[in-house]
């Protein structure tokens, strides 16, 4: 989930409209027009005409559309789990369909670009147990704690390891916040708080206020606490600045994780990863002669320094490795000017797969998320390659994998690009079409950020004005979109929502 939330008939429109766009920007022209629309318009709310929108080249077939979503979210496919049987099964159907449309394969002679991945499964008698002076407590996983380990070892531990609270964990220079402030975190073991500053406070002059950052991330915070060579990073749980309940860090932490294999094997991770609850965090700090609400009060205030504890945690983690590689799936229909710049059209094809342990039915068939988007690919891509007329940009159709474990495929993507990203002209992905019929409003999810949110009121299929909301909620899984990886390296993104408001 999900950029360009919308009836499926809503989004080919956005697809002409992106043919009129200009190249990536530059990384600071980039970062610049995000920062300042940010500023100026995220909160606003612009009533916009549309100008009216070119015809397309060939009607995208509902029957099509729907043959696809019926056949991707088939029991036979099993979830479309990357390294499952139905892996295989939804690779092939891919590959069958775009050579049956007649569009060339995108990596040399082949339509798959295979992405080397790792699973890693921890044992369920993972432990972790924090100690105050001369007391011990051992936490309960999955019920108290959920802790992993990054790297890709058979098991990892850090043994009497000094606890700091760090605040928000919190190092950016571009809002004057630095939570490492003067502590030396060898050895030692992050306390974390989750989300930013700026959603504590709801000051929208701090960090972005409402709307989350990339620093309130929990992949940030791991990936900072292993900058500053900490042991051990362990963020405190709360559902409101988390946007989730602990069951879904529960449920999405434990059982076999999928990542991309490194070359250091994730060496440069911290050894213990984890999440505590927030009653759990509560009991710590009163260890410790305080309390968790007034940590927090410190922490959202300017200024804050790194708070050593008397508590020492000891944990471990035995897991199973496999190594395997998944399949990204690309075709290219070169374009007839311009075949060197490209267009990209994307949707995930992974889903969950199936819930060991569940009697009945247990598969997680995965029709809205996404069958949906990738049958929407599939869809578009048999429009265009039927049209009389090509268009002048190459256009490049790409279904990643393992978007569920992380947004890997796109990662990988990102990488290891099938067309210069510096020619790629624009992204448009597609995540859980929605089927609600004809929208009039569009939201736009992390306004100011991406050249082609301009766009969005033109690819409404109701008529009136149109109201382009930017969103503020600071929700986590919005920096979570598979886009980002994109934003990253600069491309123009939209992410946008359907509001289904017809008159
Ligand atoms: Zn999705």
């Amino acid at each position: 989930m999900s950029i360009f939330e919308r009836s499926w008939a809503v989004t080919v429109p956005a697809v002409l409209a992106a043919f009129f766009l200009a190249a990536c920007a530059t990384p600071q022209k980039a970062l610049q027009t995000g920062a300042d629309s940010l500023a100026q318009t995220a909160a606003k709310a612009a009533v916009v005409t549309p100008p009216a929108l070119a015809p397309l080249p060939e009607p995208v077939s509902l029957a099509t559309y729907t043959r696809h979503v019926v056949t991707l979210a088939a029991d036979d496919f099993g979830g479309r789990k990357p390294g499952s049987s139905g892996e295989q099964k939804t690779l092939d159907y891919l590959v069958a369909e775009f050579k049956r449309l007649g569009l060339e394969p995108a990596n040399g002679d082949s339509y798959l670009q295979a992405v080397p991945m790792v699973e890693i499964t921890a044992a369920s008698d993972a432990a972790l147990t924090l100690t105050t002076g001369g007391a011990s407590r051992a936490l309960e996983y999955g019920k108290d704690m959920v802790i992993w380990t990054k790297r890709v070892k058979e098991q990892e531990s850090i043994k009497g390891s000094e606890l700091v609270f760090v605040g928000y964990g919190i190092t950016a220079p571009e809002f004057d916040w630095d939570d490492y402030a003067g502590v030396d975190m060898r050895g030692k073991t992050a306390v974390i708080l989750v989300n930013d500053p700026g959603f504590a406070t709801q000051d929208p002059n701090l960090f972005r206020g409402r709307t989350m950052t990339y620093y309130g991330r929990w992949t940030y915070k791991y990936e900072e606490a292993a900058r500053r060579g900490a042991a051990g990073a362990i963020i405190v749980h709360e559902t409101e600045p988390a946007a989730y309940g602990w069951d879904t860090v529960a449920n999405s932490w434990t059982g076999p994780q999928l990542d991309m294999q490194t070359r250091d094997g994730n060496a440069g991770r911290v050894a213990i990863e984890g999440w505590i609850t927030q009653s759990q965090a509560e009991q710590l700090f009163a260890a410790n002669g305080g309390s968790y609400e007034a940590a927090k009060d410190r922490a959202k205030a300017r200024g804050f320094k790194p708070e050593a504890l008397q508590t020492k945690v000891t944990a471990a983690v035995r897991n199973s490795v496999r190594r395997a590689n998944s399949y990204n799936v690309a075709a290219r229909l070169p374009g007839s000017r311009r075949p060197n710049e490209h267009v990209l059209y994307m949707a995930h094809w992974d889903h969950l797969g199936q819930m060991i342990g569940r009697s009945g039915d247990s598969i997680f068939n995965g029709a809205v998320d996404n069958a949906t988007g990738t049958a929407g690919l599939l869809a578009i891509a048999e429009a265009f390659s039927k049209a009389e007329q090509r268009p002048e940009r190459s256009l490049l159709f790409l279904a990643v994998t393992l978007e569920e474990s992380g947004l890997l495929g796109s990662a990988y993507y990102v990488d290891n690009p099938l067309a210069p990203l510096a020619s790629t002209a624009a992204v448009i992905n597609m995540d859980a079409i929605p089927f609600g019929g004809p929208t009039r409003d569009v939201t736009v999810i992390g306004a100011g950020a991406s050249e082609l949110e301009g766009l969005s009121c033109r690819t409404r299929t109701a008529p009136g004005p149109c109201l382009a909301a930017g969103v503020h909620a600071g929700e986590g899984r919005v920096l979570s979109l598979r886009p980002f990886q994109f934003r990253q390296a600069w491309c123009a993104v939209a992410v946008c929502q359907a509001r289904y408001r017809r008159s």
